[in-house]
Order: C-alpha cells, then structure tokens, then sequence
C-alpha cells in the first residue's frame, strides 16, 4: 500500500503532519488553484508557431460582431471586484467544491489506502488554433486521430465518478475548438465532478464567455510569457497573439470568470517575471502561476532555454518574498522544490510553514503527479502528468479506476521511500519529491533525483546531480 504522505523518518527537522497532508478540510481553494496552474500542463493553450497574423489565430470574431453581445454586468458566481476586495484566490473561491471530499472518494481511500485523484487534465482535443515552441502536446490546428468520443468521455467520467469527485482541467491544444465541449462540462457537473478550461483565451468571444458562465466555469487559465505583444508574440512566432488573448481574458472577467495567467519561466524571460505579475496584477486577475519549463513534447526543442538551477531558485525565492505582498495567487508549478525553499527561507525568518503563517501553501505538495493528479490525452492515454512521457494504461481498454488503482507506476510515485540519489536522501521529499518528469526525461528513471535541484540534503553524500545538467 502506498504511502501517500511521505516517509517520517526522511524529515527530522520538519513537523509535516502538522504542515501537511492530514487536515484537508480547506484544500479547496488551493486545489482549483493547483488545478489552474495545471502541474504538468504548462502548455495549455500556449500560442505560437509560424503563421503570421489574425486570420491565421483564427481568433475571435470582430468588434462589430462582438458588440451585438453586450457583458453582462456580474456573475452570480461571485466575481470578486477591485483590488482591495479581491481575494487571493478569486472566482475560485466562491465554489465551495472540495476535490476528492465526496462520498466516493472517501470510501474509495478506505477501501484501498490510496489516495483519490483530486485533479485530472484531460486533452479532450489535441487540435489547437496556435501552435507554441514550448507545447506539451506540440499542438496543431486539424483533426487528430483517435481522440475519444463524446460517449466515451462521458462513459469515462461515469467511471472516474465511483472513486471520486475531481477537478477536471478541459485541455488541448485548445479545449474550446472542440464542438461538444458544453456536454462535456454539462455531464461533469452533473455526475459531480467540477470542470474548469485551460485556453490561450484567443477564442473566446463575448458568446463563449457567456456560455462559461452560462455553464459554471469557475476558472479560466490563459498563459502569457511576455510583458509586451512584441515579445510575447516572437516568442510564439505569432503576429496577435497577445493581444488576442489579453481581449479575451477581458471579456472572460466580464462574464465574472476567474482567471488565471500562468507564465512559463526560461532563459528568454526569467527577468520579465515582475513586469508580467504587473500586468497580470493590472488585469484584475486573480492568480499567477509561473512554470518552470519541463522540456518534453514541443518544449524538449527549448532544453537549452531550460533555467540553470541557481537561476531556477532565484526565480522561486523572488515568488517567496513577492507573494508576500502581492494581491494574486501564486503557485510556482513544475518546480516542486519551491515547497522546500518556503521552509527553508521561512525558518530563516525565524517561522514555521503552518496553515495560519502560510495558508494554504503550506497544505500542498509539490510534485502530485501519480499521487492526487493526473493526465489523460486526447486518445486516452493514462500519464501521471502531461510532461511524464510514460502512458500507463489507455481508458478505452481499462477502466480510468482500474489503471489508477493498479499502475505499478503510480504506486511508485505515491511511495516516497522509493526515491533515488539525493531526493531519496532528503528529508523535503514529502513536501517535494522533485519533478519526476524531468527525472524521467534526463535519465531515464522517474525514481532519481530531480536534476534542477541546487539542494544537497544533509544525509547525501552521492555526486552532486545537478552537474551533469
Ligand atoms: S533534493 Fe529532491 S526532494 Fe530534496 S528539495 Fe531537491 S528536488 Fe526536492
Ligand atoms: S512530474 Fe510532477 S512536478 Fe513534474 S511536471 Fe509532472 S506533476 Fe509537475
């Protein structure tokens, strides 16, 4: 039986069942925000790609078309409004859904000792209108072969339902270019589960934010790389592209839809980071999720634009102190060893990470690929997370209930005792445990040490992993 908390014995100086883990009675919020930042999907809806222009976004309609669709004035989900009532974590708040809380789950934990899934990415299409260098899925616009049916999503969810009650992230490529994506929410919520869209935001209208609200979509979750169009738009190779989805992230906030900007983090832009927070922080939205490129898919083409480690921390430390007075939400993604650097910057301001210092970050864990997080692709594929280049089982073969319950791989993450080299050795692995994507990607084995990790624990005494970076 796994043990999903982690390993005692590998943490002395940490009072972790205190921190962490046992108490899940407020995850709520943290969790529809870890769901937003999508660990493992940094590359929803993320743009670029060689056309040059509006048409090629094949973008929303035009001003005039959009005038005919006048914003309504409020959401009755209960949008938070200017800045010194905003709440830390915004439209989310206001859902009162607890993730893997529900009847199922809970007899589903009992029953087997391992943990529900509490957040699942779904690829519903890999078809995307943009197509960034950095893609998880290295999108396209077009049709994709074996993407599953609108039956079979909803046969899958009628499974995923008897051993929880998750978030589910609507991916791509770019979730609303699939025709049937309102029946697919429709019946998540109806069986219980909560959906939310991550979208490069180009989509969407003054009608299709009308039919988010229309159909409870709490939360939207649009990247934006760059301060400025220019560079945000070179980076993606797309004339528009920011300017496309800063419209759309202002119509979205309109129809009183939470929204998210989440920004990939690489040698190109890691000294952006303050002015994109700005303009987040301008935009009235209510989290910022920076992510730490996981160079698989599209993205292992951008290996070299991949932050050296020191680099690496030195962007999570600027999120320590800058969260600190920030109005957003923040949630470094894909770089779980930020969960290690709280507590050690925290004790060396004389404090301990609790709940009540710390909120809910001192709840969450950092890598939950396998543990309460997973990812289906848009064939059906099972993987721990988007960026985890392993499938484990295929939903049109096995049950989604059967593979989370049964993968050998996903019992290994879940066992923290497993963990090799230095991770193995660390006494943050219960509050980390490294990105084991990014084990798997550079040696071949999601069981060793995170390789983006300047961290030597006190126990380790094997060769320092992240020189062979
Ligand atoms: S050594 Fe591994 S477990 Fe420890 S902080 Fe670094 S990445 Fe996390
Ligand atoms: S392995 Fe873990 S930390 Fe790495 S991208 Fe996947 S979920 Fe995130």
């Amino acid at each position: 039986m796994a043990d999903n908390v982690g390993n005692a014995d590998a943490r002395p100086d940490l009072d972790l069942e205190g921190e962490f883990g046992e108490d899940e009675g407020t995850l709520t919020e943290q969790e529809i925000a870890d769901a937003m930042a999508g660990c493992g999907q940094a590359a929803v809806g993320m743009p670029v790609g060689g056309a040059d222009a509006q048409d090629d976004l094949r973008v929303r309609p035009s001003e005039a078309e959009r005038s005919g669709h006048p914003a309504p004035s409020g959401h009755p989900g209960g949008h938070p409004g200017g800045p010194d009532d905003r709440q830390r974590h915004g439209g989310a708040r206001s859902v009162g859904f607890r993730p893997g809380g529900g009847p199922a789950a809970l007899a589903y934990e009992a029953r087997t000792g391992i943990k529900a899934p509490r957040i699942i990415a779904w690829e519903i299409t890999r078809s995307c209108n943009l197509s960034c260098a950095h893609c998880r899925a290295a999108a396209e616009f077009g049709h994709y072969e074996g993407e599953l049916s609108l039956d079979k999503i909803k046969e899958v969810i009628d499974d995923i339902v008897t051993i929880s009650n998750p978030i589910i992230i609507l991916t791509g490529g770019e979730p609303l270019m699939r025709p049937d994506i309102w029946e697919i929410v429709d019946y998540a919520h109806e069986k219980g589960a909560m959906p939310v869209i991550g979208t490069n935001a180009t989509l969407i209208t003054e009608d299709i934010a009308a039919k988010m609200a229309e159909h409870k979509i709490p939360r939207i979750s649009v990247s934006i790389d760059f301060p400025t169009a220019d560079e945000h738009d070179a980076f993606r190779g797309q004339e528009g592209c920011f300017d496309a989805s800063i419209e759309g992230i202002k119509i979205a906030k309109r129809h009183g839809i939470g929204v998210q900007i989440n920004m990939t983090v690489t040698t190109l832009n890691h000294t952006k980071v303050e002015a994109v927070h700005d303009l987040a922080e301008s935009l009235g939205i209510d989290a910022f999720h920076i992510f730490m490129l996981v160079p698989t898919g599209r993205g292992s083409d951008l290996l070299d634009k991949e932050l050296p480690p020191e680099e690496y921390e030195k962007v999570l430390t600027w999120a320590y102190h800058r969260q600190k007075t920030s109005p957003l939400h923040f949630k470094p993604t894909d770089s779980p060893h930020y969960y290690r650097i709280i507590r050690q910057l925290a004790k060396a301001e004389g404090k301990k990470v609790t709940r009540e210092e710390y909120g809910l970050d001192a709840m969450t864990r950092g890598c939950l690929g396998g543990i309460t997080f997973c990812f289906i692709s848009h064939t059906g594929d099972l993987q721990p997370c988007g960026y985890f280049d392993m499938q484990l089982g295929n939903v049109k073969d096995r049950p989604f209930s059967q593979i989370w319950t049964d993968s050998q791989v996903f019992n290994d993450l879940r066992d923290y005792s497993l963990l090799k080299g230095k991770c193995g050795a660390c006494e943050y692995k219960a509050v980390c445990g490294g990105c084991r994507a990014r084990a798997l990607e550079i040696t071949g084995d999601y069981l060793e040490a995170e390789p983006y990790c300047i961290y030597e624990p006190p126990g380790w005494t094997g060769a320092c992993d992240e020189t062979d970076v």
